[in-house]
């Protein structure tokens, strides 16, 4: 196996670092090192640890400059998108400073009188979190913010396009005064060499895992051999739902941003435009017209670019019709912003997470075969609905088989709230307080109470 492997920038194809191959020894020695740290960081209190989070917050959001422009060399997306993401990878640490200490648990009567239940949260231990390139630093500080509040140690696996940015931020940690061996990233070019010696160490008592559904199946079928504590957070095919009295302007503005943030590669990206045919037309012109001056980021690689192409290949084949494309530079792996008109319901590029910058719009008039429709996926992650009136937005969203709901709005994401998927999109969620729960086990204790 090679010592090193290439990490290359998206938007020149040029190589811009050599990183160490990480092995199953080096998987393990990191689990040493997490397992060694362990019981001093789950004893430390909860406010030294908050306090420790609250630093890191501080360190990265004041790192802004350098993190962003790792995160476009390596993963391509503007620097707007990159910026973005600092931000908001930061806020994870800010949030699980604050939850750290909310540590209460649970005191209670056993119904049949002379006993109490006394219930708490313990850590859950050596947690194994794997990450993928599209978000290659909030992907990361959505676990391992929680996981320290927690009181866990944490072995990493970047994704090999974007290993430079967990890296970056491990250093973070450090300065920010992560105890040594608390946090331990090993990059590799063999993911399942290094994530299957974690999956088989017996000291490891959690696998979060962030990637495609087809990757989260087999590692969920391999966590079974140990019963593993999982959370899950897998592809998305986004639903975009526009009615017939919904406003334009907002939801042309909402488009823009859930179609076209990191050039289409998120799982909250929009992958289906459902548009009440009686505005269909109004909403093609003026989303056309912005897509028509947009430039987007190159896509991760020349294989995602080959599979987004075969995706409308395939859909014009079968009658779907280019109505807008924005403009690309000549050299980099780019796919041009695409609008298209006319595809067939089952066609791959409304059934498959399309993770590019294309977008196809289907035409409805009815409400419930349109919800049909929606639902009519393995996936269930994001979707976004605009309508003019609340009640319509919600009875529409509350029929949307989704884990998250943008009403009105075309980005869901958010440190305070409840991130994840129903389906095929996963098990378990991100973010607010189950976020924190996920890296917890719930632990009770039956006293005998004399004289009660
Ligand atoms: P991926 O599944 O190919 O890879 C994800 C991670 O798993 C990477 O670190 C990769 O190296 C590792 N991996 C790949 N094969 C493995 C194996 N056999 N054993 C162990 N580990 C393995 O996904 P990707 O291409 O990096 O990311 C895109 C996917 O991630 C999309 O499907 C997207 O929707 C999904 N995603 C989901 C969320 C969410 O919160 N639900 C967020 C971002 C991305």
């Amino acid at each position: 196996m090679p010592t090193s492997f290439p990490v290359y920038n998206p938007a020149t194809e040029a190589i811009i670092a050599e990183v160490p191959n990480g092995t199953a020894a080096e998987a393990t020695a990191a689990v040493d090192a997490a397992a060694k740290a362990f019981p001093d960081w789950a004893a430390t209190a909860p406010r030294a640890r908050a306090e420790i989070l609250r630093r890191a917050y501080e360190l990265i959001a004041a790192d802004i400059d350098q993190l962003s422009a790792l995160i476009t060399s390596e993963n391509g997306k503007s620097e707007a998108d990159a910026r973005a993401e600092v931000l908001y990878s930061a806020e994870f640490f800010r949030w699980y400073s604050e939850e750290a200490v909310r540590t209460e648990g649970g005191y209670g009567s056993s119904p049949a009188g002379g006993t109490r239940t006394i219930v708490t949260h313990q850590p859950v231990g050596i947690a194994a979190l794997v990450t993928p390139w599209n978000f290659p630093a909030a992907m990361a500080t959505r676990k391992i913010a929680p996981a320290l509040a927690a009181g866990c140690t944490v072995v990493l696996k970047p994704a090999a396009e974007t290993p430079l940015t967990a890296l970056a931020i491990a250093d973070l940690l450090i300065a920010a005064g992560v105890p040594e061996g608390v946090v331990n990233v090993v990059p590799t070019a063999s993911p399942a060499e290094v994530v299957t010696a974690w999956l088989e160490d017996q000291r490891v008592r959690k696998l979060s895992f962030t990637g495609s559904t087809r990757v989260g199946q087999a590692l969920l079928e391999q966590s079974a051999r140990r019963v593993l504590n999982t959370s899950m957070e897998l592809g998305g095919n986004a639903a975009f739902v526009i009615t017939a009295d919904a406003d334009l302007d907002a939801a042309v503005a909402g488009a823009m941003i859930a179609k076209f943030r990191n050039s289409g590669q998120a799982c909250t990206a929009a992958n289906r435009f459902f548009v009440h045919r009686e505005v269909v037309d109004d909403f093609v012109a003026r989303f056309g017209a912005a897509i028509d001056k947009l430039e987007v980021a190159p896509l991760i690689n020349a294989k995602a670019v080959a599979e987004v192409s075969g995706l409308v290949d395939e859909a014009v084949a079968d009658g779907a019709r280019i109505t807008h494309t924005g403009p690309v530079p000549a050299t980099g792996w780019y796919y041009p912003a695409t609008l298209l008109t006319g595809v067939h319901p089952e066609a791959r590029l409304v059934r498959e997470e399309i993770f590019g910058p294309v977008a196809p719009v289907i035409c409805w008039h009815d409400e419930q075969e349109m919800l049909a429709q929606v639902n009519d996926s393995e996936y269930g992650l994001a979707s976004y609905v605009y309508a003019g009136r609340l009640q319509d937005a919600l009875r529409i969203a509350e029929s949307i088989e989704a884990g998250m709901i943008g009403v009105n709005r075309g980005v869901v994401s958010d440190p305070a709230a409840p991130f994840g998927g129903v389906k095929q999109s996963g098990l378990g969620r991100e973010g607010a307080r189950e976020g924190l729960r996920a890296f917890q086990e719930t632990q009770f204790f039956s006293v005998d109470f004399a004289g009660a």
